[in-house]
């Protein structure tokens, strides 16, 4: 019999990005590139009222803290645009200088050229080109908008949702698809209508004086495979930035699975500059979390690194306390809350992996991989967790302040291995 071993090296998981322009989305002093070489961004979106501007300012600064590089708000009415120079000042105020995006739909044009102080304030205008207006003022409409983003230098994305995609556009799809000797089916003509949309658009916003480097576009679906079939589309057509999500992409595991399933396998194929999770939020929810999944799909996917990395078991039939599942989640809420001022303090900390094990079968194992590792006692084993460094048995922790003493290990590690001398 031959033998099973290859005669080449099993290769790891790579990827090669789609090559785009860049494009720089600028507040003050502070410059966040995306596309061309640029790490993939992580952005989000607030639901507050922007009218309000204290508590929409508020909730840029969690969002913000919590990781967002481009913070989205709605600018729905006059109210709200004129609101937004004050939600600025007060994000500025705070020293946080997170760009803001102008969220138009319908009114935008209006909004933008009567508020000129919130279109100054803005760092970038999404602009959905099914809501610019029907008819003759479509043009026109769209056209106010893009010499807003010149005469202030802002740039745009132009996102295409399928929910209130251009329906003359579509409309004319589906007529030159009734000319073809065979047709196409209309979810064939649907992923066109949604690609043409954001191409014709982004090249009429070029014909009207905005730069190609100013342009980024989106085409959101609510389906993973519609998804993945547009966004293959359109990385094949053009080489503006993409921003991709999944659109109304549900609640709880849901949402996060789905939005996982579809963006991951356009990241791993090199398509995407900037994401952004679209969860609903439970009732009273943190709105913070779309942030977290999107920089754990990231990580995870090892494409950017942002908080230590917790490994932890399952657990199964041979640890039946609670132990390890209470101090694997203690560690994680301890080092992303800890993250903000790490950041800054102890550079590299973000690549950190911390293993907190349920038994002896894969605890010393997987705790020797990590940076540091802690392998909890199963049922039946002897009351002891052995402490793993950098692959090395350090110490071995008992009694009833295990999650304390690893905590303080932890901090210890963090401190002597990505301290500044
Ligand atoms: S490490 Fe131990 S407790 Fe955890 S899943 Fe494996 S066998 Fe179960």
């Amino acid at each position: 019999m031959n033998s099973p071993l290859s005669d080449t090296p099993i290769s790891s998981g790579s990827l090669v990005r789609h090559r785009t322009r860049s494009v720089r989305i600028v507040h003050g002093s502070r410059v966040v590139m995306v596309g061309g070489d640029a790490p993939i961004l992580v952005q989000s979106m607030t639901n507050t009222d922007t009218a309000d501007a204290i508590a929409t300012a508020i909730q840029v600064k969690e969002l913000a803290r919590a990781g967002s590089e481009v913070v989205r708000i709605t600018v729905n009415s006059p109210e709200a645009a004129a609101a937004v120079p004050a939600v600025r000042e007060q994000l500025d105020r705070m020293d946080v200088d997170v760009p803001l995006v102008g969220d138009f739909h319908y009114n935008g044009h209006q909004l933008l050229t009567q508020y000129p102080a919130c279109a100054d304030a803005l760092s970038k205008y999404r602009i959905n080109p099914g809501n610019v207006g029907q008819g003759a003022k479509r043009d026109t409409q769209f056209a106010q908008m893009i010499e807003v983003a010149c005469k202030h230098q802002k740039p745009v994305r132009i996102g295409v949702n399928w929910g209130s995609l251009d329906q003359a556009l579509l409309a004319r799809v589906m007529d030159e698809n009734a000319k073809r000797a065979h047709p196409w089916t209309a979810q064939a003509v649907m992923y066109e209508a949604l690609v043409t949309s954001a191409l014709e658009n982004a090249r009429r916003a070029e014909e009207l004086g905005l730069p190609g480097d100013m342009i980024i576009l989106s085409c959101k679906v609510s389906g993973v495979q519609d998804l993945i079939a547009v966004y293959r589309e359109l990385a094949r057509r053009c080489d503006y930035p993409l921003h991709l999500g999944l659109t109304e992409a549900g609640m709880g595991s849901k949402g996060i699975v789905a939005s996982t399933a579809a963006l991951s396998v356009l990241l791993q194929e090199g398509i995407g500059d900037t994401i952004r999770i679209s969860l609903t939020p439970e009732p009273g929810g943190d709105r913070t979390r779309e942030v977290i999944v999107a920089q754990e799909i990231l990580q995870t996917m090892g494409l950017r690194k942002f908080t230590p990395m917790v490994i932890a078991c399952p657990g199964c039939g041979r640890t039946t306390s609670t132990v390890f599942q209470e101090l694997a989640d203690r560690i994680q809420t301890y080092l992303r809350d800890q993250m903000p001022i790490w950041k800054g303090t102890y550079p590299g900390v973000e690549a950190m992996n911390v293993a907190v094990m349920g038994c002896i079968v894969n605890g010393p194992g997987e705790s020797k991989h990590a940076n540091i590792g802690i392998s909890l006692p199963g049922t039946g084993e002897s009351p002891a967790a052995p402490v793993f460094v950098d692959g090395e048995k350090t110490v071995t922790l008992r009694g009833e302040r295990i999650a304390e003493e690893f905590q303080s290990i932890v901090l210890d590690y963090v401190k002597n291995r990505y301290g500044r001398n």
